[in-house]
């Protein structure tokens, strides 16, 4: 009989986070002044950050210990399972095996509270009193509140208004965990308020509710800010998803053809990867492709320019080399609310922008085929955002098949979809929009490639 599901014990749960920025051929582009445009001097993120994170965020430590209230607390969800898809590889009749890590066990049911427990972990032990953030799709927000309620932090997050409408057992999650909830733009800060006065019919986006999160944070004393994506510290927390693959992996002797994940800021996927494409910049698994997939409506990877950008739509965050879409981007209000992001975190970005990464976008359509499919044979009902990286899976086990190709795919399956029934509904009754800016270039025809798309740059 086929394994179906490779678990780890809690004691392997990883001690430390892998921070890739050791190991890069070259350094990042430092962030800059959003005036000044020189460097940031790291103690310039202070009234956003406690100094824990800064230092994580600048490190050059290959291993960043876990603290033990960090990991005695992963241990409610962690290690998660790695699965293989037995029943959906027999519906494609593929030779391919395909795997997947399920980050959809955690209390707030995906990748999230990897970076909310750690991140409300070093505020409260600097003595912050009060945490906010930005919600897109509310998994964010419900992963913070959830933290914040273990370490008694208050917790207001700004959603964003199109996800707060769509999204209500969201946001009564936040508030059930104690958190105060608000459709973003508001009147609670100048930037909503400006924000609201110049756009009334405004659906939201992830860069305004940055915009009030981060002005909140640094008009209040005893308040900081949270981030769930793109910076180096959250990207570094979610590596535990890659090192625990990696384990799971090795114990049933297999290697990845494939990795793939989705991306709206990075941190599910470079979790999941970066531990991988440490051997893949050493030169040791050359032939190993990494994807990222996102949203046709929001693609910052595969047609946004790589170049500095601001994090927020009102250009109060530190200026950042990513790919972006533009701060101003308003992507169209698809329900894979957690990809509606116009940048991408700077390290998942130059590791793209360098080769050593690929990327594919897909129509909600084409997703939503994808998560039918896998909710009919895996069972499992996935997040819209997850769906990406399932349809990515599906179509390159069909091209195995085509090909009789015996490759090994894996993909991070990063959270359920059981708030998103609405857009299952929209799916499953033909009344979903695509909103999708320009026309669909088949990622198909890009998957077929049987080697990495670019050729990655040599270390020196
Ligand atoms: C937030 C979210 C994402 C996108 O964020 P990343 O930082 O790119 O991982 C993907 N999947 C789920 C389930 C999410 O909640």
């Amino acid at each position: 009989m086929k394994r179906t599901k490779i678990l780890l014990d809690e004691n392997d749960i990883p001690k430390s986070w892998y921070n890739i920025q050791a190991d890069l051929p070259t350094p990042l582009d430092p962030p800059l002044h959003p005036q000044t445009k020189k460097p940031l001097h790291p103690s310039e993120l202070r009234p956003l950050f406690p100094d824990a994170l800064i230092a994580q965020e600048i490190s050059q430590d290959r291993f960043i210990p876990i603290p033990t209230a960090v990991r005695e607390i992963y241990r409610i969800w962690r290690p998660t399972p790695l699965y293989r898809a037995v029943r959906l590889e027999r519906a494609l009749k593929t030779p391919a095996e395909i795997y997947y890590k399920w980050e959809g066990v955690s209390p707030a049911g995906s990748h999230k509270p990897n970076s909310a427990v750690p991140q409300a972990y070093y505020n409260s032990k600097q003595g912050v009193e009060r945490l906010v953030t930005e919600t897109g799709a509310g998994q964010w927000g419900s992963a913070l509140a959830f933290s914040c309620n273990l370490f008694h932090l208050q917790c207001r997050i700004y959603m964003v208004k199109c996800s707060y409408e769509q999204k209500p057992y969201r946001r009564l999650l936040m508030q059930t965990w104690g958190a105060e909830v608000n459709p973003s733009p508001t009147t609670l800060t100048e930037t909503g308020k400006k924000i609201r006065a110049e756009h009334p019919d405004t659906t939201g986006s992830l860069g305004m509710a940055i915009s009030e999160a981060v002005e909140d944070a640094a008009t209040h004393d005893n308040t900081k800010y949270a981030l769930g994506s793109v910076l180096n510290h959250v990207v570094l927390h979610q590596t535990v998803i890659g090192q625990e693959l990696q384990q799971q992996l090795r114990s049933i002797d297999r290697t990845p053809d494939v990795l793939i994940g989705c991306v709206g800021g990075g941190s599910n996927f470079a979790g999941a990867s970066f531990p991988f494409l440490r051997d893949k910049i050493r030169g040791k698994t050359p032939n190993l492709r990494v994807i990222s997939v996102e949203p046709l409506a929001c693609p910052s990877l595969t047609k946004g320019e790589y170049r500095y950008d601001y994090g927020d739509s009102a250009g109060l965050t530190p200026l950042m080399k990513m790919y972006t879409m533009g701060h101003q981007f308003v992507p169209s209000p698809i329900h894979a609310g957690g990809l509606r992001y116009h940048g991408d975190s700077p390290l998942l970005s130059k590791l793209t922008k360098d080769g050593y990464m690929e990327a594919i976008a897909y129509t909600q359509e084409e997703i939503f085929e994808a998560a039918m499919l896998f909710a009919q044979t895996e069972g499992f009902l996935v997040a819209p955002e997850s769906a990406h990286a399932v349809r990515a899976a599906v179509d390159l086990a069909r091209i195995a098949k085509k090909n009789n190709q015996k490759q090994i795919i894996v993909f991070n399956n990063s959270g359920h979809g059981y708030f998103d029934l609405a857009a299952y509904e929209a799916y499953m009754t033909h009344t979903m929009p695509n909103g999708e800016p320009v026309v669909n270039a088949s990622a198909f025809s890009l998957l077929q490639q049987t080697q990495p798309l670019r050729t990655p740059r040599k270390r020196p």
